[in-house]
């Protein structure tokens, strides 16, 4: 019975798991000092000793009653412990014998005791007093030996090996119970933690569906609305529609701002690094919302200074948002007077700059103490005097928590009633040398009062199928494109879209996702596959209300030939018709503006190609070749003690071997995960029906052929290709492919040919010292000092996709450079149209001298220099260079 109500207490979990370890610690203790009396009235020791431990028994147990009743635990193992340090053991020291009984024994038990039971400074301070007190009862026993207990004969074995037995019984029972309670605690941590993930889980997905639901119904008001507006209405009317749209609008940032905070909690918020044009941003930001300034009789201007980058890296729609944030909030809080953007770059190392955005507005200020709260989530500051200003409170905590994602920074200064200013700092990497120049934004937008409609284009002969299981969306779709008279079908589920498709040819579908019965990717697959279908090849876009990046992702894996969000705007409908129509088909009535913002990814009218070839950053091919063969690579990373960064966008190998040589860190070069992959093949099909992706040899160190495998096994049509090669041999072969998919060539007939001519890529690389395979830990720091000390150079080769070492050279470096070249290109069997040299670490005068030597001895259309990746860098390490050809065939 009082087991059970003792294990009861122990296990259970609502209790403080200190409280219970002072319990069990207790009872163990006690027990140890009961049995300790027990045995030494037995034996006969003087009756005032054993009063004391009988004493000393009662004590401890009243001290752990009152501790746990009262709830001082803490204080109650203070005490206890101290009865231990204090009492007990010099107690049992003098009268068990001294340093030859059962002192040593109880000296062990004690510091446990006081290790389980105290935290922090207290117990450093007993675990010190305990050592004093052992060593005094040492010297004590010493100098006196009188004082100890004299223990002899049977009656010595005896107390020893009783107390030998107690305190290890002690300390196992201890441990043990310590044990299960700490396996019992972790797993429900990880029950708990489940709980939390599916959770965060289940809050995702209401958040997601309550935006899609939100969406469905604003897509009609905002439609119609978008109708009455292209009307000859009154003013009156107008500006009552005016208010409806911009009502609608704001439902929907205050979703978008929901949708973003829940990301931001379930940490699934990524930011997506592209390069984009400066002038274009800043025009779009304009065009959002210079009409929203002028209507409020704001002044609104725009500072850009000429040296900003004309192109820039980093998350394009991310920025604007922030911006958008901003912005916004100086318009809605000023009454009168100006909002100005100024905009400025801050040179840093390399192409890196740090871009600083000032907001200034004169409108009502913020209160000094209230701008540590900016950034609160749903907090609204000085609620009085902007009670009536319509908010939720999570603007600006977004903008923090995009910005901290992003590495920048925002600072606030602010006069009361008299304007405030937000400096946004974001680094980014220049992308282009061009600058932007005098940024003339009013010639680039064309600045109306309230946008009046006009038709983009008419193609009365395209045929247009909607599908969507929504009266109001059909209708909403019909009307908006009513004006440019292309001829419209609608249906209502996925198997009547499959009757239609089946009947007639269109020209374009826009497919809703979430409908009963089959869904949009279902009824997708199905026309793509339909046996008799007449819409095969015809392009299909998602018009969905699901929003959000990994909805993006999943559309464009799914094959879809663009995405447009719910509510959809007249303008961006038309927009996509024109993208998406063959151009036959249409007939523009106004010119297309280039930087209006329709959600899509395929580029301006330009189909599919039948097959993309894509690459990966350490497949070393030059900027210019991949441009101009349209090879989409896919970077991998490199990992240092101060962070992680993408090959070639984030990091270069200069910088690499900088940080290297100052830096005795571990560098690893990583592969993209499985869901890098997926999200880089989804995107490149959106240009492709079918991808190659060549990969380095799936038998080199660290291959990223299987990640890149597992990834394709999502796709029906991406084939990973292993060039059995590395570096350049591996981009030569990703060249070739891409000019065998421009000349139409299908992907069967690509891969045959590549696999003949990969046989004839020929790899090797002159290494300066083995230092940074060391590093790498592929061989161990002796071999590589040892191959320094003589001299001994190793050149690296590929054979059969496996990279091994060739013949080793000896001596100075030009002495081995010119050994290399020489047997590597004595006999003329290459194809003569170019060779590749990659190098790393190498000057303008050392490359100077190995095209020279190549020259004396070879005639090749083109050498190619480039510098190898930094993956590639982080391995082989400067003053490495590598030469890559193609055997002539025959050879
Ligand atoms: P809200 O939706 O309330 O605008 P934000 O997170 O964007 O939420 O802003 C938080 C608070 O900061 C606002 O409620 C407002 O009191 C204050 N605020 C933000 N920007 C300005 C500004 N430019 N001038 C004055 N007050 C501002």
């Amino acid at each position: 019975m009082i087991f059970k109500k003792l294990n009861d207490y122990i296990y259970n979990d609502e209790l403080d798991i200190r409280q219970r370890m002072f319990v069990i610690n207790i009872i163990n203790f006690t027990g140890v000092l009961a049995i300790t009396t027990l045995e030494m009235l037995i034996s006969g020791a003087y009756w005032l000793q054993c009063l004391v431990m009988f004493i000393l028994i009662i004590i401890v147990d009243i001290v752990t009653y009152t501790s746990i009743t009262k709830n001082h635990v803490n204080r109650g193992s203070v005490i206890i412990s101290a009865i231990m340090c204090f009492c007990v053991f010099p107690l049992e020291f003098f009268n068990g014998g001294g340093i030859s009984g059962t002192g040593p024994m109880w000296f062990v038990f004690n510091i446990l005791f006081v290790s389980i039971m105290l935290k922090g400074k207290t117990r450093k301070i007993f675990a010190a007093a305990e050592e004093i007190i052992g060593l005094g009862c040492y010297l004590v026993s010493f100098y006196n030996p009188g004082l100890v207990t004299e223990i002899k004969g049977i009656k010595q074995y005896i107390y020893s090996f009783t107390a030998l037995l107690l305190i290890s019984i002690s300390i196992s029972v201890l441990v043990s119970i310590e044990n299960i309670l700490y396996i019992k605690q972790t797993e429900r941590m990880n029950r708990q933690s489940k709980e939390i993930e599916s959770l965060v889980a289940s809050q995702n997905r209401f958040f997601s569906s309550m935006s899609h639901e939100i969406r469905t119904p604003i897509n009609t008001i905002i439609g119609l609305n978008e109708m009455i507006l292209r009307e000859d209405i009154s003013d009156e009317i107008a500006e009552d529609a005016a208010n409806i749209r911009s009502a609608g609008k704001m439902l929907l940032n205050t979703i978008n701002d929901i949708l973003d905070m829940s990301k931001f909690q379930s940490g699934d918020m990524h930011l997506l690094l592209e390069n984009y044009n400066t002038g274009d941003m800043l025009s779009d930001l304009v065009g959002m919302l210079w009409i929203k300034a002028k209507d409020k009789n704001l002044d609104f201007r725009i500072k850009v200074a000429p040296d900003v980058p004309a192109t820039l890296n980093g998350d394009e729609v991310r920025i604007k948002q922030i911006l958008v944030n901003i912005l916004n909030n100086a318009i809605k809080y000023t009454k009168e007077g100006s909002v100005s953007l100024s905009i400025e770059c801050e040179k840093k190392e390399d192409n890196l700059c740090n871009m600083i955005y000032t907001v200034e507005d004169t409108g009502m200020g913020i209160k000094k103490e209230d701008i540590p709260y900016l950034f609160t989530a749903f907090k609204r500051v000085d609620e009085s005097s902007n009670k009536h200003i319509e908010g939720t409170g999570l603007g600006l905590s977004i903008v923090k928590q995009f910005l901290d994602l992003m590495g920048g920074k925002v600072t606030v200064n602010s006069v009361y009633t008299k304007g405030s200013t937000f400096i946004i700092e974001i680094p980014q990497k220049a992308a282009s040398e061009q600058k932007i120049g005098n940024y003339d934004y009013e010639k680039r937008h064309k600045l109306e009062k309230r946008p009046v409609y006009k038709k983009k284009f008419e193609a009365p002969e395209a045929k247009l199928l909607v599908v969507d299981d929504n009266d109001s969306n059909l209708m909403v779709v019909t009307k908006l494109l009513r004006e440019t008279k292309i001829q419209i079908d609608t249906v209502k589920s996925g198997r009547e879209a499959l009757k239609k498709t089946l009947e007639k040819e269109y020209n374009l579908i826009f497919m809703d996702h979430l409908m009963p019965e089959m869904d949009g990717i279902e009824c997708f697959n199905a026309i793509r596959k339909q046996v008799g279908g007449k819409c095969k090849e015809t392009n299909i876009v998602i018009l969905t209300a699901n929003a959000g990046e990994e909805n993006r992702a999943l559309y464009a894996r799914t094959g879809f030939n663009g995405y447009l969000i719910k509510p959809v705007s007249g303008a961006d409908l038309e927009s996509e018709v024109i993208r998406q129509l063959p151009r036959e088909l249409v007939v523009l009535t106004e010119t297309i503006d280039d930087s209006e913002d329709a959600v899509t990814w395929t580029d301006d009218n330009i189909r599919k190609r039948k097959v993309a070839i894509t690459s990966e950053s350490i497949n070393d091919i030059p900027q210019a070749l991949l441009n101009k063969y349209e090879i989409a690579t896919i970077p991998h990373k490199i990992e240092t003690a101060e962070g992680i960064f993408k090959e070639g966008i984030e990091i270069d190998s200069p910088g690499i071997l900088k940080y290297m040589s100052t830096n005795d860190g571990m560098v690893t070069s990583k592969i993209p995960t499985i869901e890098e992959y997926e999200d880089f093949f989804a995107k490149q099909l959106t240009k492709a029906n079918y991808i190659i992706h060549i990969t380095p040899s799936s038998l080199a160190e660290n291959s990223s052929y299987e990640v890149a495998v597992k990834a394709a096994n999502s796709f029906d049509n991406v084939i990973i290709y292993d060039s059995q090669n590395i570096s350049s041999g591996s981009g030569m072969i990703a060249i070739v492919a891409s000019r065998m998919a421009e000349a139409g060539m299908d992907y069967n007939e690509i891969i045959a040919r590549l696999e003949k001519y990969k046989l004839r890529v020929r790899t090797s690389f002159m290494i300066d010292n083995m230092d940074y395979f060391a590093r790498a830990k592929y061989i161990s720091q002796t071999y590589a000092n040892l191959t320094k000390a003589l001299l001994l150079r190793p050149v690296m080769l590929v054979k059969n996709g496996k990279i091994s070492t060739g013949r080793t050279k000896l001596g100075s470096t030009r002495r081995v450079w010119t050994q290399y070249i020489n047997s590597n290109l004595s006999s003329g069997k290459y194809e003569t149209a170019a060779l590749f040299i990659v190098y790393i670490g190498l000057g303008k005068k050392e490359l100077a001298w190995i095209k020279a030597q190549v020259e004396s001895r070879y005639s090749f259309d083109q050498i190619i220099f480039l510098q190898a990746s930094p993956s590639l860098a982080s391995v082989m390490g400067p003053g490495t260079f590598g030469m890559m050809m193609v055997e002539k065939i025959g050879q």
